[in-house]
This record gives structure tokens, C-alpha cells and sequence, in this order.
């Protein structure tokens, strides 16, 4: 095949290994964790969480240095668990998945932000507009070297976390999701036929808050490689 231009290929680094994770679809998951919801201003009993996306080259390395986002006065950091699918199975399947299907497309996890132009999506909720200015820039979804699911220990008892500047922000446990991660990949494969390469942000516990130029914010989440990002 060739090519007008050489193509972008997005990827995600894998914890010791000289492969890397080709990145396809980067789906997103709003108010997955109930004390968030709230701090959002919604019900979690009310409403189910639900999904947006980002474009797949908004994915950065672990460890950079990030030009700070333009057109935004309230850029919030979301640390979230990132699901990684992949498999034979799923090339073969990837549409109305049951929950072992869904885990058997688990290929690993790394830890991702969301960074979110908060003042931007606030006016696209009041205008009833999109949101992917407010969540789909460039940079926007950072993600931490892969460990393979095997690797990973027990992910549901881990606890997940980000400090900025060293002083703690967000924590929660990712038992607290309101979908756990079967559930949700088996919900997304209701609208999308999942491929390998996609990527699933899991969605952020409470206290997310502004960051600014200079800061350096570190996500963590146990048996996982720690993303640490600086503006
Ligand atoms: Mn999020």
C-alpha cells in the first residue's frame, strides 16, 4: 500500500517490552463513580454513567512534558483506570458482548488522565452542544505503560489516585465503579463493534480540580506503572 503522507499511528507503551500497543479508538466513560457523579451535579441513582469518545492521537507517553491546552481558563486533571482490549477472539467478535467475552478482550491496563477544559464543557452542557473541544484536544489522554491483565494482580481491589505537586487530590477504589469493567465493555459493544487497539477510560473518582502551568501530576493505581505528567 502506499501512502500520500506517511500515516500517524498512535500508541501506548507495554511494561517491558519492546512492542507497543497500537492504539485504534480511545471511548471514554462519564460519571462511572457515584461520589463523582455528585460533584458533577448529577444522581447517580438516577442516571446511568454513559460514554463519549476522543480522537485515538490524543494518547501521550508516560514521563513528558505537555505544552499547556489552549482556549481554556479551568483545565481539570481525571485519573482513570485505561482498559486496553485485544485478542483473537475480539477481532473475530466485538459486538454484543456477554460479560466472559468482555473479559476475555482484556489485554491490560494502564493508568490514564482525562484532561478536561472544564469552562468549555460547562458551556457545551448549557448550550446543549458537543462535547469535544472540551475533551477531545490533542494531548488530552495520556496513558501510563500497559501491564498485561495476568500481570496486574487483582485490579478491582487496587485503589487509584493522583497527586499534584506532590499533595493528594483524587483517590478512590475501582471496586467503586458503577460499571465494572466487564460490564462496561460488554455495554460498549452494544453500540460499537470493539476492535483491538481500543482503549477504555474508565472513568475518575472525586476531586478533580484545576491544574496550571508548571504543575507535575502523578496518577497512581496499585501494580500499575505510575503516569506522571508535567505542563
Ligand atoms: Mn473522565
Amino acid at each position: 500500500m502506499k501512502y500520500l503522507f506517511d500515516p500517524v499511528t498512535p500508541s501506548v507503551a507495554i511494561v517491558a517490552q519492546a512492542a507497543r500497543f497500537p492504539v485504534n479508538r480511545i471511548y471514554c466513560v462519564g460519571r462511572n463513580y457515584a461520589a463523582h457523579a455528585r460533584e458533577m451535579g448529577g444522581s447517580p441513582e438516577r442516571e446511568s454513567p454513559f460514554f463519549f469518545s476522543k480522537p485515538a492521537n490524543a494518547v501521550t507517553d508516560n514521563g513528558v512534558t505537555l505544552p499547556f491546552p489552549s482556549r481554556t481558563q479551568d483545565l481539570h486533571h481525571e485519573v482513570e483506570l485505561v482498559v486496553a482490549l485485544a485478542g483473537e477472539a475480539l477481532a473475530a467478535k466485538g459486538q454484543e458482548l456477554s460479560l466472559k467475552e468482555a473479559t476475555a478482550a482484556i489485554y491490560g491496563y494502564g493508568v490514564g488522565i482525562d484532561f478536561t477544559r472544564r469552562d468549555l464543557q460547562a458551556e457545551a452542557k448549557e448550550k446543549a452542544r458537543p462535547w469535544d473541544t472540551a475533551k477531545g484536544f490533542d494531548n488530552s489522554a495520556p496513558v501510563s505503560a500497559l501491564t498485561p491483565a495476568a500481570q496486574a494482580g487483582q485490579i478491582d481491589a487496587a485503589s487509584i489516585s493522583l497527586l499534584v505537586n506532590g499533595e493528594l487530590r483524587q483517590q478512590g477504589m475501582i471496586s467503586d465503579l458503577i460499571w465494572n469493567i466487564p460490564e462496561l465493555i460488554a455495554e460498549l459493544s452494544t453500540y460499537y463493534r470493539l476492535r483491538p487497539g481500543d482503549l477504555i477510560f474508565t472513568g475518575t473518582p472525586a476531586g478533580v480540580s484545576a491544574v496550571r502551568p508548571g504543575d507535575v501530576m502523578e496518577g497512581r493505581i496499585d501494580n500499575l506503572e505510575t503516569l506522571k505528567i508535567s505542563f
